[in-house]
């Protein structure tokens, strides 16, 4: 038994190929272009609304705020990667579902970045104490 998917991660995005029974798998996902707008600190839609991040699905583009906090920049850009994920599985935009995925994102890239510090200063704690 083979697997039904293969997955090609490439710099341009990811892209599946199935067999026949799981064709409609099959795509090739192209990861958005993202860009930061240094000057802005916020970003107005087309349909009017402000906020710090846009994606407009016609360019494949998410558009993010870039003279605000870090944490405001990268919850703007992960919420608009949930849009991305929202369009290309053919799923409604939803604010709450796209909110909580950035929240729950950046929680993980924290405690991950918190593990991090603590490994490099147990291993600075590891250098003072080796001696020599
Ligand atoms: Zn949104």
């Amino acid at each position: 038994m083979t697997d039904y998917c293969e997955i090609e991660y490439t710099e341009k995005g990811v892209i599946t190929k199935c067999d026949e029974t799981h064709d409609k798998r099959a795509g090739t996902f192209i990861l958005p272009g993202i860009t930061v707008l240094e000057e802005f600190d916020t970003i107005e839609s087309e349909d009017g609304r402000i906020g710090f991040g846009v994606y407009v699905p016609e360019e494949s583009q998410i558009y993010v705020a870039g003279n605000v906090p870090q944490e405001i920049k990268l919850k703007a850009l992960f919420h608009e990667l949930a849009h991305w994920v929202q369009d290309i599985s053919g799923i409604d935009f939803d604010e709450d579902t796209a909110n909580e995925f950035a929240e729950r994102l950046y929680n993980a890239m924290a405690s991950v970045e918190t593990h991090d510090k603590r490994t490099e200063n147990a291993r600075g704690c590891d250098k003072q104490t080796g001696g020599d």
